[in-house]
Formats: structure tokens, C-alpha cells, sequence
């Protein structure tokens, strides 16, 4: 596996917020974790970026502990995170945003090539890529942070619901780009709200209430299930 984490708990300050999290992702995989609002998804997923230290329980990258390294180190190993609300810089042009995701020395090597790469995925930020990144639409700015992350030469993409506040319309292009993201050779592991896109796409999925994975599986196997049934579509 590329990714394994056993028996993860992670907290702020006193306050648990994930309890005993074991999931795995292989390289190729896209694998979503679901779960409603306040489950811990976000904090799961910055704690597998490394900006969230864990109280208990292991993480391995590629065979490498990284339980105690830093959130630089993180990056370092391959792990990039797409964060919730994008985080851009308003101000900066497009093409400045995407450069922060090579500051690390090895990446930055690789700058024209990483930028050929993202747009290429991207034409429109081509386009764009002197305008302050705020005067983009949602979804372009979504773009913006998603090649920032690229920009790093990750081996695994986290995404933390890419999706939200995205007009319904390009909803579905969002989920493509993931797609084409993985087939572009990273593993990826997305947090999200909107189930059924997340499952559509996803390998395998895991579900997450109330800080802790109530149900694993293959979609399908999933939306067999009742509870999810029940929970989720309202069926
Ligand atoms: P959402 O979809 O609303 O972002 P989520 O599944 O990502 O929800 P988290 O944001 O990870 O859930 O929140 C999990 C729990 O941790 C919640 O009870 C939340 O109140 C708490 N929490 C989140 N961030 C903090 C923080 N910075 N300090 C204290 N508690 C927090």
C-alpha cells in the first residue's frame, strides 16, 4: 500500500475528533471517505497532510513512518493537499499561486515542466495566468489550487470537498479532473459531501461518523447497505 494509517486518533486540544481511523490507499486508487457534516473528515485528512499531529496510531507513506515529521516533510514525501475553500491567493496571479506548490527544492527543478503539465490539464489557466487568481470563476479557481498541489510532483492527491460551493453545472467536470489526475499517474484520496459523485469515481470508500469508520468497501457493496441507503440518498 501507498498509504496506511492505522488506528489513528486525532484531536484539538482536549477534544477528540477522530477515534481509531485504519484505512488504506494503494497507488492507481482513488478512494473516498464520506461521511455528513462534523464527521472528521476535514480533520482526518489534514492529519494525513501532516498539518495535524496525531495523539495515537501510525502513518506510513510509501513504507516511511511519518508519524513525527513535519508538514514540509510531508509535501516532501509526495503528499499534497487540495484544501477545503481552495486557499489561493486572491491577489496573486494565477501563475504565482502555482508556484507555491514547488517550493520545495526538488520540485522547483522541475518548475517549467510541472507548469507545462498543469496546463495542459488546464488550458483556460493558460490563458489566465497572469490574472490575480480572486478574478476567476469557483471552478477555475478550484483548477488554481488543484495545479498548485500537481506542482509539488505528488504521488497522492488529497482532496477536501473539491466540490463544494462549485455551481452544479461544473460539478460534474470536477469529478472528471480527479479522474484524470489519477490517470495521470497519483493515487487519490477525496473527502466528500456529495456521495454519489464520491462513490461514482472512487475504487473503494470508506465511511466516517462521528470520528470513526462505521463501514468500508467497494461502492457498490456500499450502496447495498441500508444505513447508507437510508443516510445518505434518502432511500
Ligand atoms: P465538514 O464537512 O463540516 O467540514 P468534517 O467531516 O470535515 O465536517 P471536521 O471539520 O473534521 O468534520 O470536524 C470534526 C470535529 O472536530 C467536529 O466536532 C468539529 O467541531 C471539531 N473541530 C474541527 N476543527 C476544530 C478546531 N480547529 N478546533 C476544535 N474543534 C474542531
Amino acid at each position: 500500500m501507498l498509504l496506511e494509517t492505522r488506528h489513528l486518533h486525532i484531536g484539538y486540544g482536549d477534544a477528540p475528533a477522530v477515534w481509531d481511523a485504519t484505512l488504506d490507499v494503494d497507488a492507481g486508487e482513488i478512494v473516498s471517505v464520506i461521511g455528513p457534516n462534523g464527521a472528521g473528515k476535514t480533520t482526518l485528512i489534514n492529519a494525513i497532510a501532516g498539518l495535524l499531529r496525531c495523539r495515537q496510531g501510525d502513518l506510513r507513506f510509501d513504507g516511511v513512518d511519518m508519524t513525527n515529521l513535519k508538514a514540509h516533510e510531508f509535501c516532501g514525501h509526495g503528499i499534497a493537499l487540495v484544501p477545503e475553500g481552495r486557499r489561493l491567493f486572491a491577489k496573486m496571479s494565477v501563475e504565482e499561486n502555482l508556484e507555491l506548490g514547488c517550493y520545495l527544492q526538488a520540485a522547483r527543478a522541475a518548475r517549467s515542466d510541472s507548469l507545462e503539465r498543469v496546463y495542459a490539464l488546464f488550458p483556460v489557466l493558460r490563458q489566465k495566468r497572469l490574472q490575480p487568481a480572486g478574478e476567476l470563476s469557483g471552478g477555475q479557481q478550484q483548477m488554481v489550487a488543484i495545479g498548485r498541489a500537481l506542482m509539488a510532483r505528488p504521488r497522492i492527491v488529497l482532496f477536501d470537498e473539491p466540490s463544494l460551493g462549485l455551481a452544479p453545472a461544473i460539478v460534474d467536470d470536477m469529478f472528471d479532473i480527479i479522474v484524470r489526475v489519477r490517470d495521470d499517474g497519483a493515487a487519490v484520496l477525496l473527502v466528500e459531501q456529495n456521495v454519489l459523485k464520491a462513490l461514482g469515481i472512487a475504487d473503494r470508500a470508506y465511511v466516517l461518523e462521528q470520528g470513526r469508520i462505521v463501514a468500508q468497501g467497494v461502492p457498490n457493496e456500499l450502496l447495498d447497505q441500508p444505513h447508507i441507503r437510508e443516510a445518505y440518498l434518502g432511500v
